[in-house]
């Protein structure tokens, strides 16, 4: 029988544990692709995942293992993302499988994403097998990791394979472990169809193509099929096994990995998390788990020039085809004129759109400041939701606001713990406990307020801990709490483009913390620049870019032609990148310096 010689399992790690790496040897070593034809980490395929070294999109691959038994096993790897952005789609992977690798790296041990990931894979019932990478290193302590992962994880580890995913030393112990240690999954293939959607993508022949695991019955070409979470139906074009290539097969059934594709225009109408079923002989239960994930991250996305607009629009639309938790609308704004509201799982996925609009589009764009989705309680009896902190309403009007709170799991080596909680705290932090992992390393478990860490939270715990420290979060749900607008004046302007919400102990602050920014970012004019922070008609905060001395101007005219043409040069390059505010030429940089606080 067939399905008992398949494992279908998936790699997990903190990031840079080595998971691509190992993913790239195993797909070596079964012989799926020739060492010349071998191109690094073929499983992030994205330039951006490239430089970025994180895995956005999943992705699947097949693999034919002949295994010391004399076997020919089918190794199906799902590949998982590795940021807390995209945690739902690491679970439904995860639930895709029966077991899974765990890579940890010799040197660094056990770190938050360790942690984190585990938990998903325990709440899947996955059978864990640990891995201990990178015993090339000097540093590398593969004997003390080996005890950290029995008594922290309480993994069995007296035959954990110690490797070196770079080196290729040791890539048998994985393979013949996968096969030996994962169950075959089970499942009846006559039983009505019932596949799960882990991942999905447009293509422009095919239509989207849904990445499935078959729980139960088969699917093959010409079935009717129906998506549990939406009721539309589908007619079958082709199913197949990623192999690595696009292989079309008869058909899946209950047990196997591979791709349907249906003729399915949108990429939201096979979301991942959803169950396919037979739509002439429907099952009557989808598979556990689903969620309709919503952005938890709002900003505003504006064309640099003003004639970009439709372009824009058209690069969203295309991000948005391959990515159903993408939205957008269009909106306006007095300083920055027409653009789009756009929601994200969290900021990793903000940059990330940010930087495909710019690098595969060529666009250039200003973005606003990012924004969590407040609840607005009104006096009379309403209740909104804002994510643009230009529509909160008159404060007079609110009877309260509520925010979104996080709880966070922080990971650090114990000298950190003093700048950890200092941090914590004026970033409006509850602290629950601290845990210890073992004598060098605990875990602190707070409360955080979604505004504060969507900043630039995660960069100050870095730098506060020399990059030791990790994080991990997820939504808890929302809070009470006393928020109010902050308005910025240029030039006796409110720019709305740069208008936050915050909490009321924090506005002086805050408002002072923008207002010497920009002074520092807005080049000087021929006149002086007030530059103020308001809440309500309340300044709270004013600094002044002075104005240009005439002489200064005249020398850089007078001079040498060759400095004449640098001028005009650097000015030209940066005309692009300014954006005209009533009579002021703001950089594009000053949108984003304004985040940064500490
Ligand atoms: P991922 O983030 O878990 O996918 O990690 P990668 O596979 O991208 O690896 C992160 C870094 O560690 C890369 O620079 C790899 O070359 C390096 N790396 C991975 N495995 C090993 C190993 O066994 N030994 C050493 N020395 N470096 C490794
Ligand atoms: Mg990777």
């Amino acid at each position: 029988d067939k399905q008992k010689r398949v494992r279908n399992f998936s790699i997990i790690a903190h990031i840079d544990h080595g998971k691509s790496t190992l993913a790239d040897r195993l797909i070596e070593r079964t012989g799926l692709l020739t060492e010349r034809e071998m191109q690094e980490q073929v499983l992030d395929n994205m330039d951006l995942e490239r430089e970025r070294g994180i895995t956005i999109k999943l992705q699947t691959i097949r693999l034919v293992y002949k295994a010391k038994d004399g076997q020919e096993y089918i190794l199906n790897l799902i590949d998982t993302p590795g940021h807390v952005d995209f945690n739902y789609e690491v679970s439904r992977s995860l639930a895709a499988c029966e077991g899974a690798l765990l890579v940890v790296d010799a040197a660094q041990g056990i770190e938050a994403q360790t942690l984190a990931n585990v938990y998903l894979a325990v709440d899947q019932d996955l059978e864990i097998i640990p891995v201990i990478n990178k015993i090339d290193l000097p540093s590398a302590r593969p004997e003390e990791i080996k005890n950290e992962i029995e008594e922290v994880i309480g993994l069995d580890c007296e035959n954990v394979p110690m490797i070196s995913a770079k080196e290729g030393i040791n890539i048998e112990d994985v393979l013949e472990s996968l096969v030996q240690i994962i169950p075959a999954p089970e499942g009846d293939k006559n039983a009505p169809l019932k596949a799960l959607i882990f991942d999905s993508y447009y293509d422009s022949y095919k239509g989207v193509i849904a990445y499935i695991r078959v729980k139960e019955g088969a699917i093959k070409p010409g079935m009717k099929i129906k998506m549990m979470a939406t009721g539309k139906e589908f007619e079958v074009t082709e199913v197949g096994i990623q192999a690595p290539n696009q292989v079309p097969v008869d058909e899946l059934k209950a047990g196997d990995v591979g791709y349907v594709a249906a003729s399915i225009k949108n990429v939201r109408d096979a979301r991942v998390g959803d169950t396919i079923t037979d739509g002439d002989n429907p099952t009557d239960k989808p598979l556990p788990g689903y969620k309709k994930v919503v952005p938890m991250v709002y900003c505003g996305i504006y064309p640099a020039e003003g004639e970009d607009y439709n372009s824009v629009r058209d690069a969203l639309e295309k991000l948005q085809v391959n990515d159903a938790s993408l939205v957008f609308e269009p909106e306006a704004s007095a300083a920055l004129g027409f653009g789009f509201r756009c929601g994200f799982l969290g900021l990793l996925h903000m940059e990330i759109i940010q930087e495909r609009l710019e690098r595969e589009f060529n666009l250039s764009i200003v973005t606003t400041a990012p924004s969590v989705i407040y609840k607005v309680k009104k006096k009379d009896g309403t209740e909104l939701e804002i994510q643009n902190p230009t529509n909160l309403p008159p404060m007079t009007e609110i009877d309260y606001m509520e925010e979104p709170i996080v709880s966070a799991s922080i990971m650090s080596p114990t000298d950190y713990v003093g700048a950890i909680m200092e941090l914590c705290q004026n970033r409006r932090g509850t602290f629950n406990n601290m845990e210890y992992i073992d004598q060098t390393r605990v875990v602190l478990h707070y409360d955080l307020p979604l505004n504060e860490v969507i900043y630039d939270f995660f960069d100050a715990l870095k730098s506060k801990t020399k990059g030791y420290a990790s994080l991990d979060y997820e939504l808890k749900g929302y809070e009470r709490s006393e928020l109010v607008k902050l308005d910025v004046l240029i030039n006796g302007e409110v720019v709305d483009a740069f208008s936050i919400i915050v909490h009321s102990e924090k506005s002086y602050e805050r408002g002072r913390h923008i207002a010497s920014k920009l002074k520092e970012e807005i080049p000087r004019h021929l006149f002086p620049i007030p530059i103020q922070a308001a809440i309500g008609s309340k300044i709270i905060a004013r600094e002044t870019v002075k104005a240009l001395r005439k002489d200064v101007l005249a020398k850089c005219y007078g001079g040498d032609i060759s400095r004449k043409k640098k001028l005009l040069q650097k000015q030209k390059e940066g005309k692009k990148r300014m954006r005209q505010i009533g009579n002021v030429e703001v950089p594009q940089e000053a949108f984003l310096a304004v985040l940064k606080f500490d």
